[in-house]
């Protein structure tokens, strides 16, 4: 349901407002149709085609139907300045189908991660019953984690590894590390 970071808590604005909704884009690529608020569309494109790129050199045809019917689960990425919870980069909700909402700590993030989380809530979406459960590596994480490689964690993870397996610099490794650590069962 949602996605936590810690670290960029410290950069949440308090009390403020909803943004209204304004102008809406939409991105249509590889069967995915997603709208987006228009203020933020060229980043999430360039986020989208760049990991799209990405997929489509996936020779496991399994593995790249999974992502590409996964993120199929996303019609709308509503960026709002204070719609999750507090530390939270992005969450999506089961009342809203097919909507993820993200906010300005989202594009905190270096943009695997963004993508990353757009495939995580898009996992929820999908599923609409993962909830997640106590972190067995980091007890002091709380219940921000989850159990299985086919979590909304479980997917970011497989999704990091199959992409930097090979990559042996810092940057790749401390971005796997950070979502092994959410996924009690890897
Ligand atoms: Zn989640």
């Amino acid at each position: 349901m949602k996605k936590l970071i810690h670290l960029f808590s410290v950069l949440l604005f308090v009390g403020c407002s909803s943004n209204p909704v304004g102008p809406v884009a939409t991105f249509k690529q590889d069967g995915l149709v997603i709208s987006v608020n228009a203020e933020v569309a060229d980043k999430i494109e360039a986020t989208l085609k760049s990991e799209l790129l990405y997929i489509k050199t996936i020779a496991e045809s399994d593995f790249k139907n999974e992502l590409l019917k996964t993120l199929s689960s996303i019609s709308f990425i509503d960026y709002q300045k204070d719609n999750c919870a507090r530390g939270q980069v992005a969450c999506s909700d089961k009342m809203n189908d097919g909507k993820i909402f993200i906010n300005q700590n989202f594009f905190q993030m270096p943009s695997i991660e963004q993508f990353t989380a757009l495939l995580h809530e898009a996992r929820h979406l999908e599923s609409q019953n993962f909830e997640h459960m106590k972190c067995s590596k980091r007890p002091e994480w709380g219940y921000e984690c989850d159990e299985s490689i086919n979590s909304p964690y479980g997917l970011e993870y497989k999704y990091l590894l199959h992409k930097f397996i090979n990559k042996k610099d810092d940057q790749s490794a401390r971005v796997i590390q950070k979502i092994f650590l959410r996924v009690n069962k890897i």
